[in-house]
């Protein structure tokens, strides 16, 4: 075995050999995979194999996308057939809800330049003669669809990273993985020790024991799953051409052709867990006992579009473990508890996402961030608070309903409630609908009396819908009350602290103790990578707040570039409980409880200061707006959060005051045209793209970032982000919808809703720079249909935001 290497990969599955290979591809030949046994001795051996592109969200889209079209390129530069079969695929639609759930993929996937079409029921069964159409209402055709034969798909990965210089070795366990000082590592075998700069746990299965060898818990969990492939099927027989890939998600039930039969699996219900507590070590090329009466009810709804199914005898059953994490999602990237260790982790669909996994990933090695936006597969995204138990919950719910239509605002139950605010009772009783991030419920809107504290779900407006409109009003017109603990926040003291900040942030921080400033944080590359409200509570002394999934993936971004010794950073975000009072009335409520002076002059916008509020001492408040009317964010310790509810409840009751949840904060902020990380700011733009010119402050000599923003801003914006008011009926845009001008898709929608105020249907989204131009003849493709929609040059509400400076 070599002494050392650049990168060393544990696990020869696809989703290994396809990192090798990119890591390789892209220049890095001293890279070196180690494999247990023999490859794809986890789940890679036994995958159907299917392969889809036409899914959501858009970055997975792209990743699949990626993958279908390397498949051939694979072929030629290894010299292995893939097995690669382009059949194309059907999306069946049994009901108009799941055509409508088509359309929002349709138009989502436009962007890409992704071609499916809704094709009429004959010619569905031309394309598939095993059809019975009768049960069906539409169905969506994807010229990207087929499958690969899975081992030669991963040998052909394995093939091409060896031809261009990388090493592998099987047949060889890795049994310790140890730091060395300098960031590097030590990965010890049965039969030797290598040390390399960086490490990826591409263990499949075993991915929870790699991550272990370094101290460290995945939330991952394996589940059982079936396919079964049938004698040749006469229909099947005589076709001149293939049967296209089949999706029946509303059985959760795909199938395609294998010989001259057909194979068929499902994802059914109850999901079945395997080696709950430990992938067991010496498990390898082996199946788990079959048991098809497991797949009944799902075998006998597809008998129902597929009558063969009824008659075909069953040649051979595969039954084989996956391992998911709690989104199944994999769980991608650095990992941010360690140094120069990635993960290629609980990939559910390797076949289908293999090779753009090992690309992003290892641009995120060499380059150190993926050419696009992957945070929805970040192994950040999850903290120490996703137990075992909220594993098994996740995993089994996702997967009984793996291919479940997702609807706008939908949230899933499953494992819930794990975190909590100190007045989580009080907002329950108060009829609190709760969304949960990073594992933290909050309130999402209040049912009013009379009324079902539960979402209904609908691609058109909802049943919270009016409510979150009356919420919308009342901060509008009176006040209302958020609970906001869920903030990301960071502590950030000492001698130096200053200087550190006005390094990894591009704007700068405040010059004055007592004001705060937004700003974003950018990569090396110039793109966003952060976005934050920083108040300077001292002469070094700075709090910053972020979006509240982030708080990983920022600790993580900090360490990278750490803080000089005698500056400390601390992530508070679990040591704060927030408030946030937002309306017209807000600074009377508060200054019936505050021993401050609020008045504008003593306390202006972007003002914050420690203050007693309610009793409670030491309650940080800052003076900001995210509803375009005046906000105030309070701060404490959690202990204190709900004396101050109380307090401000009881106060606030004869100026208006209510409960409000955060849908109608992010309704609110449309009419302001303000963007929210994660839907407008991500990694995909620069911030000039993003209209956040003015937090940039170029004339600061040094911040991370600032050769490549300077030059991004040289060379322009691609895409410009813009305000539109759309003329739609009964559903609003809610993101990813194709926005279209001459009969050309020219953007796409970020985030969308309705104006309360402003009695306006409004989207918020990307447009390409040169069509960008104000004023109508735009249209946003809502749920199939075409509506006029208008550029708009200025905040909808308040352009001048007098209100909130107010
Ligand atoms: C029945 C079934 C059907 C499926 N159908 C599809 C499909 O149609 N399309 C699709 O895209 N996906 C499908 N999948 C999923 C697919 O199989 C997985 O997504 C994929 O195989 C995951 O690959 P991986 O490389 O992450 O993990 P694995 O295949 O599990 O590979 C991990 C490798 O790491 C090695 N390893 C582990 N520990 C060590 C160690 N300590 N030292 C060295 N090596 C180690 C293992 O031996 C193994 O070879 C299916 C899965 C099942 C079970």
């Amino acid at each position: 075995m070599k002494s050392s290497a650049r990168v060393v990969v544990i696990g020869g599955g696809v989703v290994g050999c396809s990192v090798l290979y990119h890591l390789a591809k892209m220049g890095w030949s001293d890279v070196v995979l180690i494999e247990r046994q023999e490859l794809t001795s986890g789940s890679s051996w036994h995958a159907a194999g299917g392969l889809y592109t036409v899914t959501r969200p858009n970055a997975v889209a792209a990743v699949q996308r990626y993958t279908f079209n390397s498949y051939a390129e694979l072929e030629r530069e290894s010299g292995q057939s893939c097995g690669f079969h382009l059949t194309g695929g059907l999306n069946l639609c049994r009901t108009r809800e799941e055509m409508l759930s088509n359309l929002v993929m349709q138009s989502a996937v436009r962007r890409l330049g992704i071609e499916c079409e809704f094709i009429s029921l004959s010619e569905a069964k031309d394309k598939a003669p095993i059809l019975d159409t009768a049960p069906l209402y539409a169905a969506l055709w994807e010229e990207e669809g087929g499958h690969v034969d899975p081992a030669s798909a991963t040998q052909a990965f394995a093939g091409a990273a060896r031809k261009l210089g990388a090493v592998i070795y099987r047949h060889d366990p890795v049994i310790e993985t140890n730091p060395l000082p300098g960031g590097r590592w030590q990965v010890v075998t049965r039969s030797g020790t290598i040390e390399c700069d960086t490490l990826v746990n591409a263990a499949g299965l075993w991915g929870r024991e790699v991550a272990a060898l370094a101290g460290i818990t995945l939330p991952l969990m394996p589940v059982e799953h079936q396919y079964l492939v049938t004698e040749p099927v006469p229909e099947i027989a005589a076709m001149a051409h293939e049967l296209p890939q089949i999706n029946d998600n509303e059985i959760n039930v795909y199938a395609r052709q294998e010989g001259k039969g057909l194979l068929i699996g499902a994802y059914e219900t109850p999901c079945r867990h395997w080696a709950e507590h430990g992938t067991p070590p010496d498990f390898g090329h082996e199946l788990l006992p079959d048991d098809l009466s497991h797949l009944e009810w799902n075998f006998a709804k597809a008998a129902e579009v597929m009558p063969c199914l009824a008659t075909a005898g069953v040649k051979r059953v595969i039954s084989g473990p996956m391992i998911f994490s709690p989104d199944l999602g994999p769980l991608m990237g650095p990992h941010p508890a360690l140094s120069n260790y990635y993960c290629a982790n609980g990939v559910m669909t390797g076949f289908n996402q293999g090779a753009g996994i090992g690309k992003l990933l290892a641009e995120w090695i060499i380059a150190g961030e993926p050419s696009f936006d992957i945070s929805c597969w970040d192994v950040a995204r999850f903290g120490d608070w996703a137990s075992r138990d909220y594993v098994k919950a996740t995993t089994a719910y996702f997967y009984e309903h793996r291919s479940d239509r997702a609807y706008p605002g939908q949230e899933y139950g499953a494992g819930r409630p794990l975190r909590t605010p100190p007045i989580f009772d009080r907002l329950k009783a108060a009829n609190a609908v709760f969304g949960a991030s990073y594992g933290l419920e909050h309130p999402l809107w209040f049912a009013p009396k009379g009324m079902q504290a539960k979402d209904t779900l609908s691609f058109a407006r909802p049943n919270w819908f009016a409510p979150v409109m009356d919420e919308c009003r009342r901060v509008r017109e009176a006040a209302g009350l958020y609970e906001f603990t869920g903030m990301a926040k960071f502590m950030v003291e000492g001698e130096g602290a200053e200087g550190w900040l006005n390094h990894v942030l591009a704007n700068r921080v405040p010059a004055k103790v007592g004001r705060m400033a937004l700003s974003p944080m950018l990569s090396a590359s110039g793109r966003l990578a952060g976005d934050f409200t920083v108040s300077r509570l001292g002469e070094e002394s700075f709090l910053l707040l972020g979006s509240d999934p982030m708080q990983l993936a920022y600790e993580r971004r900090f360490r990278a570039d750490p803080p000089p010794s005698g500056v400390s950073l601390h992530n508070a975000s679990d040591d704060l409980a927030g408030l946030h009072l937002a309306g017209p009335a807000a600074r009377d409520v508060l200054s019936r409880l505050a021993e401050t002076d609020l008045s504008p002059a003593a306390f202006p916008f972007l003002s914050v200061r420690r203050m007693r509020v309610a009793g409670v001492a030491d309650v940080i408040v800052l003076r900001v707006s995210y509803t375009g009317e005046q906000g105030f964010e309070l701060y404490c310790a959690p202990a204190h959060q709900p004396v101050l509810f109380d307090a401000l409840m009881r106060e606030g009751q004869s100026l208006g005051l209510g409960l409000v949840g955060t849908r109608s904060l992010m309704m609110l902020r449309l009419e302001k045209g303000f963007p929210a990380w994660g839907l407008e700011l991500t990694p995909d733009y620069s911030p000039f793209e993003a209209g956040l010119d003015r937090f940039v402050a170029l004339a600061k000599p040094d911040f991370v970032g600032r050769e490549a923003a300077l030059a991004a801003k040289e060379r322009g914006a691609r895409e410009v982000f813009c305000t539109f008011t759309v003329d739609a009926d009964k559903a609003d845009a809610w993101g990813d919808e194709a926005i279209w001008r001459d009969g050309e898709v020219v953007g796409y929608v970020t985030s969308g809703g309705y104006g309360a105020h402003t009695q306006a249907s409004i989207a918020l989204g990307y447009v390409r720079a040169g069509a960008a131009e104000p004023g109508p003849g735009f249209s946003v493709e809502i749920l199939g249909e075409k509506r006029a929609a208008e550029l708009q040059t200025q905040p909808l509400y308040d352009p001048a935001g007098e209100r909130m400076r107010a």
